[in-house]
């Protein structure tokens, strides 16, 4: 056997396809009894696949690991993975808002398919309910361990994804093969998942929805730490939706956080201020809700006055004294939200943590110690937020070594 690719996800089926059309003969092992289990529960089951951004803005995306990506994502951008899935027959449409890009059928099922099939026309040999128990070097290659069996080959892909939503078959057991091997792995957090708040208010405000607003995640000296621009949601234990769950990675380390929702992000505070006091000054007086219009529900709006000292909750604007609008104008710009961590495995869309990046070459994601092993996708220590990014870094990083091993 040439190649052992260990986990049949987003990134294993990629992968295989690929290495396998060079010419290389490949074992897909995958532990559960099904492929790319995680592609059919994404997007809502329609799998928001990639971004409609290029290369290098999406790389920005990843944060501390934006200059790790830019290679692989330049060689595989997210144009290309688009023309890909056309190519195997799922075409694909654009959400331009938020920058996603979804399968025309709206169907996850039909990437899976799309990627499974082309996996096994190119004669990847995909074996099911193969666990995968130890990866050992071993001469000059490496032995691979199931229950059942015992594998040897010249060189190795691991893919076996994170921690997150265990129900899939994803229980963090490449974290304990790269421990074995002595790799430096950074510790695994849920990431892409909800904020709890214990503040009462928070949790009374839940089903509102706020899709034009800024998140800033603020630590315990009040600096800012991250900021996002994506629709936020209230709920019964705190606040989700992609601008909160974009920041949870920072939360689910530890520490004191608060959220600081914008809920009047077009407006600079100035511009706010003179909004209120031309709205104060109009004949007979305006209250707040009327000041705001429509674009804000009035329990929101009333939660910002409340933080703001004012205790009316739709306050009339004329009798406000300039430090209390200046304090309302500060609650507009920046509802504190206290956060006291996070919601577990079970909600998080990926792991954040794993094979520490300085371990990997960047072009091929061949691990520098080991020459012959190589790790790719989310077992890795990269996080995208919501919007293709995981996918796309799953089938760029997939493709890079690929193109390696295929020479
Ligand atoms: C609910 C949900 C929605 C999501 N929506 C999106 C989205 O719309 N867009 C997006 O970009 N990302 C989304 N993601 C994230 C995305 O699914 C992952 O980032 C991506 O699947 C990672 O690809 P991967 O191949 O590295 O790992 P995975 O796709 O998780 O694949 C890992 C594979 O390895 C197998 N495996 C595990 N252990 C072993 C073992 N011991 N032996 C053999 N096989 C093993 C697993 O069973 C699995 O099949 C979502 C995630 C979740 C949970």
């Amino acid at each position: 056997m040439d190649i052992i690719v260990i986990g049949a996800g987003a990134a294993g089926l990629w992968a295989a396809e690929r290495v396998a059309r060079g010419g290389r003969s490949v074992l897909l092992l995958e532990k559960t009894s099904r492929a790319g289990t995680k592609i059919l529960a994404s997007g809502g089951t329609r799998c928001n696949l990639t971004t409609t951004l290029a290369a290098d803005a999406a790389a920005r995306l990843f944060g501390p690991a934006e200059r790790f990506m830019q290679p692989a994502l330049r060689a595989l951008p997210p144009a290309r993975v688009r023309e890909r899935f056309h190519a195997l027959g799922v075409p694909t449409v654009e959400e331009p808002e938020l920058e996603k890009v979804f399968p025309a059928s709206d169907k996850a099922i039909d990437v899976r398919d799309a990627l499974l099939r082309a996996a096994l026309s190119a004669r990847v040999d995909l074996r099911y309910d193969s666990a995968v128990r130890s990866v050992e070097p071993s001469g000059d290659g490496w032995t691979v361990a199931t229950p059942q069996d015992r594998f040897t080959c010249q060189k190795v892909i691991l893919c076996a994804g994170g921690s997150s939503y265990p129900r899939t078959g994803c229980t963090g057991d490449g974290y304990t093969w790269l421990r074995t091997l002595d790799l430096p792995v950074i510790d695994p957090v849920p990431a892409l998942v909800p904020l709890r708040s214990s503040a009462p208010w928070v949790h009374a405000l839940s089903g509102i929805s706020l899709p034009q607003t800024e998140a800033r995640l603020l630590d315990a000296a009040g600096r800012t730490i991250a900021r996002r621009a994506r629709p936020v949601l209230f709920t019964h234990v705190g606040l989700s939706g992609p601008g909160a769950m974009d920041l949870s990675a920072h939360v689910a380390r530890g520490g004191t956080w608060t959220i600081a929702l914008d809920l009047m992000p077009t407006l600079s505070d100035q511009e706010l201020q003179r909004m209120l006091v031309d709205a104060a000054g109009r004949p007979g007086g305006c209250r707040l809700i009327r000041a705001i219009g429509e674009g804000l529900p009035a329990r929101v709006l009333g939660a910002a006055a409340h933080q703001a000292g004012i205790t009316e909750e739709n306050p009339a604007l004329h009798q406000l004294d300039r430090t209390r609008r200046l304090k309302l104008v500060d609650a507009l710009k920046g509802l504190r939200v206290p956060i006291s961590g996070v919601l577990g495995w079970d909600h998080a869309e990926v792991t954040a943590g794993g094979l520490a990046l300085e371990a990997v070459d960047r072009r091929t994601f061949e691990v520098r110690r080991y020459p012959g092993l190589f790790v790719i996708g989310e077992l890795l220590d990269l996080t995208g937020p919501i919007g293709g990014l995981n996918f796309q870094a799953a089938f760029s990083s997939a493709e890079a070594a690929a193109r390696h091993l295929a020479g």
